[in-house]
């Protein structure tokens, strides 16, 4: 069963729900004002996503609750839902259940991750593992044992699916802990999916969805050293360490100002896709 994500619907103009948002607090207009500029064309669409844009650079997030996201996840795995729900704050989760829904097929269907089949001989292990994990199960349930109990036997592997409805300012969150390269690869992979949906229809907030190190989140890695060096974005992003580094040398007047050129340089690869 392949892991499926796909955008069900997201609250409606997200930039306009933002740009209201922003100008409310930066405005002496009351919000009916604002909200007549935007119906009547005198704040054109342009100017919304810049200013939207603009405060995106910003540390005011709070706004960002005001967008709402919902996605329908299919194929993943129980070890993955444990992680996912989780999240606790502007984020909420239905999932599959065990107790009413018995899984049927002749062979139980489940997740196998990659590392088990490049290990020699592991993934026939795996394969005669759920085969007879699936064996017990159908039998406990023919047997009467109700699914609630008889799911006890069912893997860390076996797929669930959830509806999901998550607010952006979370969105970004979960993304910031689990695009990171410490995040397990299932999750990762889950959460990829969902930046691909809203780059699809809201490409102006799509973008920020990035790990933590992301020249959009914070910019830099607060993971232990020793994953930033054997992290492959590590190659393009700082470690906290090297900023304290820098900083120091900065105050001790050590550290040559950057040229115009260096300076263009560095703003470029910081806003590499
Ligand atoms: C790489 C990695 C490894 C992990 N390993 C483990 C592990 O070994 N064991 C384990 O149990 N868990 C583990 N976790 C899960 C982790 O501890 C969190 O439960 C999970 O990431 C949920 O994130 P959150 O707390 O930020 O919750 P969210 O609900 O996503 O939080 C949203 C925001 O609200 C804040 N917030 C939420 N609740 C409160 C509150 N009550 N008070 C104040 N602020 C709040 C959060 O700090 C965050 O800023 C791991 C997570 C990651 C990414």
């Amino acid at each position: 069963m392949p892991l499926e994500v796909v955008l069900i619907d997201y609250a409606r103009d997200p930039l306009l729900k933002l740009y209201g948002a922003y100008r409310t607090c930066y405005t002496p207009k009351t919000p009916p004002e604002v909200w007549r500029d935007i119906g009547d064309g005198t704040v054109s669409p342009e100017k919304v996503r810049d200013f939207v844009v603009e405060r995106l650079k910003t540390g005011h997030v709070s706004p960002l609750e005001q967008v709402v996201f919902w996605f329908g996840i299919s194929g993943v795995s129980r070890a993955l839902s444990h992680q996912f729900v989780r999240h606790r704050i502007g984020i909420s989760f239905e999932q599959q259940s065990q107790r009413y829904v018995k899984y049927r097929e002749d062979r139980l269907e489940y997740v196998t991750p990659k590392s088990w089949e490049k290990s020699p001989g592991m993934a026939e292990e795996y394969d005669r593992l759920m085969a007879e994990i699936t064996r017990v199960y159908q039998l406990a349930v023919e047997k009467g044992i109700p699914a609630e109990d008889a799911r006890f036997v069912l893997p860390n592997a076996t797929p669930t699916n959830f509806q999901v409805m998550v607010n952006f300012a979370e969105l970004l969150h979960v993304a910031d802990l689990r695009l990171c390269w410490r995040a397990q690869w299932e999750i990762r992979h889950m959460v990829a999916l969902m930046r691909r949906e809203v780059v699809r229809v809201v490409p102006e907030l799509g973008s920020h969805i990035q790990p933590k190190c992301g020249e959009k989140r914070m910019g830099y890695c607060d993971e232990p050293l020793k994953d930033w060096e054997r992290c492959p974005i590590g190659k393009v992003r700082p470690h906290k360490e090297q900023l304290f580094q820098l900083f120091a040398r900065h105050k001790a007047g050590n550290l040559e100002p950057l040229g115009e050129a260096e300076l263009r340089r560095v703003e470029d690869e910081g806003n590499e896709p």
